[in-house]
């Protein structure tokens, strides 16, 4: 995915920390990293697919480590939009952690895990994380098909004619 998208808290830490965010479609749209949504040009845009994190240091690690955003603590666990228009929780199975675990044929146990800290979050929590998710993704674009074929539907949160599903009750795959 081509940019990180930012909750309340990850917007307010990363601004009192001096790092630079961009918000589309102000007041209310929704908030990025800055210059990871940057063309060449330094054009905003959240459609470069791929752009290289300005947080990433020179030995390929991350340089906000204590205060990178919701989206990368939770890696390789992510909100995505899937092609037919679903929204779900999926699992990134070319992290090279799952990988691993893949081959150790622990990937189920994985997933079991998975599952419950998904369903041990707040309902206040989850209906604030996709009432911001639902935001970024108007304005961006879905998982692309290579994307989505490297990944694990754990749980479907919107159906695929996009009706809006009971955000905390989600179908559990
Ligand atoms: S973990 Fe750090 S370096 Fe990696 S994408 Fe997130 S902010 Fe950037």
């Amino acid at each position: 995915m081509g940019y990180i998208w930012l909750t309340d808290d990850d917007a307010r830490t990363l601004m009192g920390a001096g790092q630079r965010i961009v918000r589309v479609n102000p007041p209310q749209g929704p908030r990025f990293i800055d210059s990871y949504t940057r063309d060449a040009t330094g054009k905003v845009t959240v459609q470069t697919r791929s752009p290289k994190c300005p947080f990433l240091d020179s030995a390929h690690r991350c340089s906000i480590h204590q205060q990178r955003p919701l989206v990368c603590r939770l890696y390789p666990l992510a909100l995505e939009t899937l092609s037919n228009g679903a929204v779900a929780w999926v699992l990134h199975r070319n992290c090279n952690h799952v990988r691993k675990i893949s081959a150790d044929g622990k990937l189920d146990e994985l997933l079991t895990q998975v599952r419950r800290v998904i369903n041990a979050m707040s309902p206040e929590f989850a209906a604030d994380l996709l009432t911001t998710y639902f935001a970024v993704n108007a304005v961006t674009e879905w998982i692309s098909p290579a994307d989505e074929r490297e990944v694990t539907i754990v749980l479907e949160v919107r159906s695929a004619k996009g009706s809006s599903a009971d955000s905390n009750v989600g179908r559990q795959l």
